[in-house]
C-alpha cells in the first residue's frame, strides 16, 4: 500500500475567500500557532519517506472545508488536522476522532503517544465526535488539539517545531515503519515562536453595532462555548454585532460575574 498522508493547518482561507484565524488568547491566533507545528509535521513525515499533502506547502490556504475535499480527491491514506483549543479549555492534548472508527482512535492515539514521548504536556484523552473534517473525511481521520492556547501557550509558540516534529513520528507508528534509521530532526526554517500578528485586539472594546472580524471572531468564540442568542438559538458568525450576540455577551457575562 502507498501511503499519502493529509496534513491540515487548521483554519485558513475560507470557500468565501474570508480569512478564518481559530481561536485566539491576547494577541496570538490559532492558525498562527499551527504554523510552525505544521511545517515540522510535515517535514518529519517526508523524512521518514512518506508521501505528505498540506496546506501549510501553499501558505494555508485552504480551511477545514477544502482541506477535506482534497484529501478526498487525493485518495490520502489518512488525515490529520491540526489545532489548539479556545483559551477556557483545559490543559492537554484532546485528539478528536469519528465515533467508533477504530482506525480513528489508533491514529490519534499513535500521534498522542509520539507527542507525549517528547513533548512534556498532558492529555485530555480522545474524544469521539462527529466534527466536520472526521464525518467527511474517506479515510481514517484525527483532529488533533494539540493544547490550549492560553494555559498551554508557552509549550504551543516556544516549542512549536519539536512539536510538530515528534507528531510525525506519529505516522511512522500508526503504519509500522521503522525510523531508528533517521535521528536527525529536519531543522527549522525559523518558523518557530510565532509573534502576535493581530494588533492589541487583547484591549479592544466591543459593543452593540460594531462590525468587522474582530465581532466575528467574538461570535465564533461564543458558539464554541455554547452561548445561545435570547431563542436559543446558535450565534450566526456575521461580523455584525447585533441583538443576538449582544444578548450572548451579556449571558457570558453574568455567568463570569463580569
Ligand atoms: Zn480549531
Amino acid at each position: 500500500m502507498s501511503i499519502n498522508a493529509f496534513v491540515s493547518q487548521g483554519h485558513g482561507i475560507q470557500t468565501d475567500g474570508t480569512y478564518d484565524c481559530g481561536c485566539t488568547y491576547g494577541d496570538y491566533t490559532e492558525s498562527d500557532l499551527m504554523c510552525p507545528i505544521t511545517k515540522a509535521f510535515v517535514a518529519r513525515v517526508r523524512a521518514l519517506g512518506l508521501s505528505c499533502d498540506s496546506d501549510s506547502d501553499t501558505g494555508n490556504d485552504r480551511n477545514i472545508t477544502l482541506c477535506v475535499r482534497d484529501a478526498n480527491n487525493a485518495e490520502a491514506t489518512i488525515y490529520v488536522s491540526l489545532h489548539c483549543d479556545y483559551d477556557q479549555a483545559p490543559s492537554g492534548t484532546y485528539p478528536i476522532v469519528y465515533p467508533d472508527s477504530s482506525e480513528g482512535i489508533r491514529l490519534a492515539q499513535c500521534l498522542d503517544n509520539a507527542i507525549r514521548a517528547r513533548i512534556n504536556i498532558g492529555t485530555r484523552g480522545i474524544l469521539q465526535r462527529a466534527d466536520y473534517e472526521v464525518s467527511n473525511t474517506n479515510m481514517p481521520a484525527c483532529i488533533f488539539e494539540t493544547g490550549s492556547i492560553s494555559t498551554d501557550l508557552s509549550i504551543l509558540r516556544d516549542q512549536g517545531w519539536a512539536y510538530g516534529d515528534a507528531a510525525g513520528y506519529g505516522i511512522a507508528d500508526y503504519f509500522s515503519i521503522a525510523y531508528g534509521d533517521i535521528p536527525v530532526a529536519p531543522s527549522s526554517p525559523g518558523v518557530d515562536n510565532p509573534v502576535p500578528t493581530t494588533g492589541t485586539q487583547a484591549d479592544i472594546c466591543l459593543e452593540y453595532g460594531d462590525t468587522g472580524i474582530v465581532v466575528g471572531q467574538l461570535q465564533r468564540d461564543l458558539r464554541a462555548m455554547a452561548y445561545e442568542d435570547e431563542s436559543g438559538n446558535t450565534i450566526i458568525v456575521d461580523d455584525d454585532f447585533g441583538p443576538a450576540t449582544e444578548y450572548a455577551v451579556r449571558r457570558l457575562q453574568s455567568v463570569h460575574g463580569l
